[in-house]
């Protein structure tokens, strides 16, 4: 008996042993190893635009549900007969129309899809009334979705992140990289007391019996991922930002009722990572909404104008510097990322390793040369050289998540910085980001065409050794 237990422990820790380690490896090969890769359109979805969204939401914490009424306006091409969304499925479709008309709709695998009736008209304007239960994340903001949750009061806390899902986790959309709409409205129901802080600026608040709703807009183009709001029992801290344009700035933290003082500490760090990131970049890009910071019950997203920042305030000790680097990161990612966008996922690195450089100017802002060195030492050691930064083909959020996009892709700024020298680079860093067209996005090939103009010499074979090669870039790190 006594054996047979043996053997039995024996075969069940080597299955168990075995379990983990096909685990493990599912996660190294997949990298966010999310459920819902984003990153891919069919033909029929390059036909098409989603110009604009009017989503109208009733929340209710209590069922984790959703009930949405969306309107979307949409701009044809030529000879486009197929309307395609991303939509993931499981959601109850109350009604669809396209220009007031009911439509014949297909949803299944995590497509709604229509024929077009009438091709004459370049621009529709559909009408989807949905509700369900979103997905729940499983491990924000890498495996994303919807964050249910209560605050230390027992408050209904509700936080969103979809980077590596898309938008059509909650609506429809074109669920590829780069993909904005141009103006957007949210008009959030919740219960009272709670507040839904959103994208955009706040137009109003209507106060019923029993609920709350929060009416937000935007006019500034909005990638499907950045589309969010988030709830809880917020106490809103304002303040405003002279701009380096001249103009004055919205500035909003949302913090939970029972830890705002904690929460508020982090507004004098923000005006200040701002007036930084302006010296460098330009001007803060959405002025006319507000520059946003919200408690949310996840580590932290880039959410455009409405920045995640977890319940930890933390730092990082650089030469004897702190560093708050999650809110340089991703107030950083507000120019590269949500302004300046990736074409592809392939081309991440342009909102990952530009936000982890942005992590080091600032420390050299604030502790000088010693300090920006000791950070481009702490990026070197974490240069993993698994695979090339880009690849050069089509890739998903799950394809092209990997830690060199951070820490590789950071010090090829830091590496092309020497290679150009500091008037030429920061001339460059600037214009980069200035140059962006309203709803354009950027390929690796383009950086490089443009870079290549503001140096003296040819950078081919530099780029290529940092971007497309996993060779040690060691040798062309200057003083590290
Ligand atoms: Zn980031």
């Amino acid at each position: 008996m006594l054996l047979f237990a043996r053997i039995f422990k024996g075969v069940l820790g080597l299955f168990i042993a075995l379990a983990v380690l096909l685990a493990l490896r599912y996660y190294a090969a997949s990298g966010w190893g999310n459920d819902y890769p984003s990153g891919r359109l069919t033909p029929d979805q390059h036909q098409f635009r989603i110009t604009s969204y009017r989503l109208d939401i009733h929340v209710n914490p209590q069922r984790r549900r959703l009930k949405v009424r969306c309107l979307m306006g949409l701009r044809f091409r030529d000879g486009a007969d197929t309307v395609r969304l991303n939509f993931v499925e499981g959601y109850h479709i109350k009604r669809l129309r396209v220009d007031g008309r009911e439509v014949d709709a297909h949803y299944a695998n995590d497509y709604v899809w229509w024929t077009r009736q009438t091709k004459t008209n370049p621009f529709q304007r559909v009408e989807l009334i949905y509700e369900g239960a979103p997905l729940q994340a499983r491990r924000a903001p890498w495996r994303g979705g919807f964050v249910w949750r209560k605050d230390e009061q027992g408050m209904p806390w509700m936080g969103l992140a979809c980077q590596g899902e898309g938008g059509k986790i909650w609506l429809p959309a074109r669920d590829g990289a780069g993909i904005k709409s141009d103006t957007l409205m949210m008009c959030i129901k919740v219960p009272r007391p709670l507040f839904a802080a959103a994208s955009g600026h706040l137009l109003k608040v209507d106060s019923l019996r029993d609920s709350l709703i929060f009416h937000w807009r935007s006019f500034y183009p909005i990638l499907h991922y950045n589309i969010n709001f988030t709830i809880g029992h917020y106490v809103v801290i304002k303040d405003t930002l002279h701009s380096v344009n001249g103009r004055d700035v919205a500035v909003r933290l949302y913090a939970l009722k029972g830890d705002s003082a904690r929460f508020a500490t982090l507004l004098k760090p923000l005006k200040k990572a701002v007036h930084f990131m302006e010296q460098r970049l330009g001007a803060y890009p959405w002025p006319d909404d507000k520059i946003g910071l919200a408690q949310t019950p996840y580590g932290g997203m880039e959410n455009q104008t409405l920045i995640a920042y977890g319940s930890r305030i933390q730092f990082i000790r650089v030469a004897g510097y702190r560093i708050n680097r999650l809110l340089i990161h991703e107030l950083a990612h507000e120019w590269w990322g949500n302004l300046i966008s990736a074409a592809d996922w392939d081309d991440f690195w342009l909102h990952e390793g530009f936000a982890t450089y942005m992590e080091a100017l600032y420390t050299e802002h604030i502790g000088g040369e010693r300090a920006y060195r000791a950070y481009g030492r702490r990026l070197r050691r974490r240069v993993k050289n698994t695979q090339p930064v880009v690849l050069n083909r089509t890739r998903t959020t799950n394809e092209a998540y990997d830690n060199d996009v951070y820490n590789k892709g950071a010090l090829t700024l830091y590496a092309l910085r020497h290679a150009v020298g500091d008037t030429a680079f920061f001339n460059m860093l600037q214009q980069w980001g200035i140059s962006a067209g309203p709803t354009d996005a950027r390929t690796t090939k383009q950086f490089m065409a443009f870079a290549q103009s503001y140096a003296p010499r040819s950078l081919k074979e530099f780029f290529h050794s940092f971007l497309y090669t996993t060779q040690s870039v060691d040798t062309l790190l200057p003083g590290l």
